[in-house]
């Protein structure tokens, strides 16, 4: 018999994959603000507007389950600031999703896309759901009447969603198909993240990965960094993280150990990526696989090596553990997997952080590009879509460490202070209206 999602929920006792509920992700969000603020000599008006999310929908609504019963499930979609443009964020669905979590997410959005300089606005949006207990026409269901609820607020050029955690070409496309036939015509510029067939962009699928490897590129040349000789640990081996590392492989840099919600594998003579992806397409994860030696989730951050990817989720890089991190540096794919405490430590220690508005923006950069190219009913090939998103990368990641030194601040302050800067100049040149 399905399991009932309150249930399941209720049954966690701790919150899995390491999410500490205590702390409000907002909080920390506004925080990282107020620091960049402060830089930025932001006046009282501007912080009070740019501390708040403009929009937060919260949605309660019933998915009919495969033996007939009826769940209700709570979703929110949030617009954190629509000056830029449209707004765009992932939609995540994970059962521990807070709407401190997704205003946070969304805030974050509207900095990634102002640090690569696109015309969007953040939003995030989530289901509180573990996919994991519906079938598929389950969830297909859930998402079908969550984009429904949402479907006021969303729009080509209104709000544009996205994958995040546990949601998939699959989920965008009955995202897209629900829209479309809502409102009666067909309509790809909804959402990003479609499978190819229905106008998905070449590269997205690989885009957050990829463009965390050329801001790791980019990072070995201003330190100069080997990386063929630079080892690389990736703690989430799921899209970005899988994808970033076998990109750094591609670099030459043995990827010594990997991990996903279950635990990790290390050979310090790097493992056989191939075999790892293959492990897990055969039982689900990494862990087991034969030519490593198991480790924790905890071990793995704090494993000796030159670079570290977290690639999973929030809070993993801690003030517990921030002082025994041996990376030289870290390459934020995750969005928020290091607390403010922590952020202190790494940049006392000398550990090069690239943040995760900037180190994870290649997803949303692909995903402007699919916008670009459905609301222009013409295709890209891969090879443009990748040489694009290339120079994006490059020119944000020269524009915030250029600012990290002129400012003599850590990169997050500097990435967040370029797109505070931009957003704030949006808000002042459009003014309050009415
Ligand atoms: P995913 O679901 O494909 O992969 C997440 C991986 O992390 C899974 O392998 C999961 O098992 C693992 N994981 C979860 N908890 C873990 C833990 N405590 N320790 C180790 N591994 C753990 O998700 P994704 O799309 O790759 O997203 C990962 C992160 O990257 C998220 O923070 C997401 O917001 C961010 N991100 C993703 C994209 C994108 O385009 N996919 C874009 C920008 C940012």
């Amino acid at each position: 018999m399905q399991l009932k999602q309150a249930e399941a929920v209720a049954n966690l006792s701790a919150p899995i994959d390491g999410i500490d509920e205590d702390r409000d992700l907002f909080q920390v969000a506004v925080e990282q603000f107020a620091i960049a603020a402060d830089v930025l000599g932001l006046d009282d008006d501007m912080r009070e507007i740019l501390s708040h999310c403009q929009r937060e929908l919260i949605v309660n609504f019933p998915v009919e389950m495969d033996d007939g019963s009826v769940d209700v499930f709570t979703g929110y979609r949030v617009q954190h600031n629509s000056g830029p443009g449209p707004t765009k964020g992932g939609i995540r669905y994970h059962q521990s999703v807070t709407l401190s979590e997704v205003k946070a997410l969304a805030m974050w959005m509207t900095w990634k896309c102002a640090v690569v300089g696109l015309p969007y606005g953040g939003a995030k949006g989530g289901v509180q759901v573990n996919p994991k207990l519906l079938s598929q026409a389950e969830l297909q269901n859930l998402t079908r009447r969550y984009t429904t609820e949402i479907q006021p607020f969303i729009g080509p050029n209104q709000d544009i969603p996205a994958p995040d955690v546990n949601t998939n070409p699959q989920i965008m496309a009955w995202l897209m198909d629900t829209y479309s036939m809502n409102i009666g015509y067909s309509v790809p510029g909804v959402t990003t993240g479609k499978p190819i067939v229905l106008g998905g962009s070449e590269g997205r699928s690989e885009a957050t990965g990829r463009g965390c490897v050329f801001t790791i590129e980019n990072t070995a040349r201003v330190l100069g960094l080997d990386l063929a000789k630079a080892r690389t640990v990736v703690q989430g081996f799921g899209n970005a993280g899988s994808v970033a590392a076998r990109l750094m492989a591609e670099l030459g840099s043995p990827v010594v150990a990997v991990s996903d919600s279950r635990g990790g594998v290390y050979n310090p003579d790097g493992l056989d990526l191939t075999g790892v992806n293959a492990h897990k397409l055969r039982t689900g994860t990494v862990v087991g696989f034969s030519e490593a030696e198991s480790i924790t989730n905890e071990e793995v951050l704090v494993l000796p090596t030159e670079v570290l990817i977290p690639a999973a989720l929030e809070n993993q890089i801690t003030a517990d553990n921030a002082g025994m991190i041996q990376a030289q540096v870290i390459a934020e794919a995750a969005n928020g997997p290091t607390t403010p405490e922590a952020d202190h430590i790494l940049y006392d220690r000398g550990i090069f952080v690239i943040p995760d508005i900037l180190a994870n923006a290649g997803g949303v950069t692909v995903s402007y590009f699919e916008w670009v190219q459905a609301l222009q009913a013409f295709p890209w090939t891969e090879h443009e879509v990748n040489e694009r998103l290339r120079q994006i990368m490059n020119r944000s990641f020269e524009a915030v460490y250029g600012t990290s030194t002129n400012y003599a601040v850590h990169m997050r302050t500097a990435a967040l202070v370029r797109a505070i800067d931009r957003v704030a100049e949006f808000t002042r040149l459009r003014g309050i209206y009415p």
